[in-house]
């Protein structure tokens, strides 16, 4: 990759015997909406604050816009946080809130009134700007914390579970949100979550983590239909995994057609349905076939009943092979 805007070199962090990010070699391209994706205890809240300057490296390098970041404290690296609990001051104003590090700054009283006016009209909080945090929903006090972290304009932002603090439905519009102001503003993000959903609808590209390590890095689209191990199939999505000829393969439950006959296509296999569970969308259906379950993604208003008998049908492109 030309020119980064991050540059990490076999970066390593240990806490005791426990070595929370292990060797982690990773380029992220400016303007990305790049993921840190790994179930808990992965690692990937050390990477961000290894990022941040929030933890020292054990070894490895940062460089961050082609600066060595070793020995560069916090506050004068680039970047901004914004952190998973918001951590906002409750006894200001959302104004105050949002101009609070430009006031520590020590900026001029109307430089940070235009700056914090503009941040709120980013967000669409231009309304709120007199209320206190407590006289907000949680999705507002979401866009307050991300106008206290664009305020600044940093070249970097980073993300800890962005949308964990809200309910359901309200997550899947924000998501749409940050995107949004992503590309508006041109900025690099770099967001932590566990949330698989989450990472492939928003991100440009994203890294898996496993244990301290990346595993696989590459866009939703390309970890989703080449994962490179079992791990990574079995993480991102629903897969069926099985050998063949002594290859791991992945099959996902959508590349499955069922039917009450033999396919003509040039995998099939047998099966009887023991489970169907309706997802509104569409209905997943495990069938039991000769060694095996398969999970097969049908649409729900199929009449398909537990017990019954179907052929399961698929192209040869419609599996994944592991390499050894
Ligand atoms: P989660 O989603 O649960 O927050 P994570 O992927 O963000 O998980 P990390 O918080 O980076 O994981 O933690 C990675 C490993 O390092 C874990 O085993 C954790 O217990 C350990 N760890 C993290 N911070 C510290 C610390 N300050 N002291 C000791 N161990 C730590």
């Amino acid at each position: 990759m030309s020119d980064p805007i991050i540059r990490i070199e076999g970066l390593t962090k240990r806490f005791g015997a426990v070595t929370a990010v292990d060797s982690v070699d990773l380029e992220i391209a400016r303007g990305e909406l790049f993921a840190l994706l790994g179930g808990s205890g992965c690692g990937k809240t050390t990477l961000l604050r290894l990022l941040a300057g929030f933890e020292t490296p054990d070894s490895g390098r940062l460089l961050i816009d082609g600066h060595d970041m070793t020995g560069v404290p916090p506050h004068l690296r680039p970047i901004n946080m914004m952190f998973q609990s918001y951590a906002l001051f409750p006894h200001m104003t959302v104004a105050e809130n949002v101009g609070y590090g430009l006031r520590r700054e020590g900026i001029a009283k109307a430089e940070t009134a235009t700056r914090v006016a503009e941040a709120l009209e980013q967000v669409k909080l231009s309304d709120f700007a007199a209320r206190r945090p407590a006289q907000l929903s949680g999705g507002q006090r979401q866009r307050v914390a991300l106008a206290r972290a664009l305020v600044k304009r940093p070249k970097l932002l980073l993300l800890d579970e962005p949308l964990a603090a809200l309910d359901r439905k309200l997550r899947e519009g924000t998501r749409f949100e940050l995107v949004r102001l992503q590309a508006e503003l041109g900025l690099t993000f770099v967001m932590v979550t566990h949330d698989q959903e989450e990472a492939m609808s928003m991100a440009t590209r994203l890294a898996v983590m496993h244990a301290g390590r990346v595993v696989q890095v590459g866009t939703p689209h390309e970890v989703y239909e080449r994962p490179v191990s079992r791990f990574v199939a079995d993480f991102i999505g629903i897969a069926n995994i099985f050998e063949r000829d002594g290859h791991w393969t992945v099959l996902r439950p959508e590349k499955i057609a069922l039917s009450p006959q033999r396919p003509t296509t040039l995998r099939t296999v047998q099966g009887k349905i023991i489970d169907i569970a309706y997802e509104g969308d569409r209905s997943l259906l495990r069938v039991a076939t000769d060694g095996t379950v398969m999970i097969v993604s049908a649409l729900p208003d199929s009449a398909h009943q537990r017990g019954q008998s179907v052929w399961l049908g698929w192209t040869d492109g419609a599996e994944h092979i592991l390499a050894p």
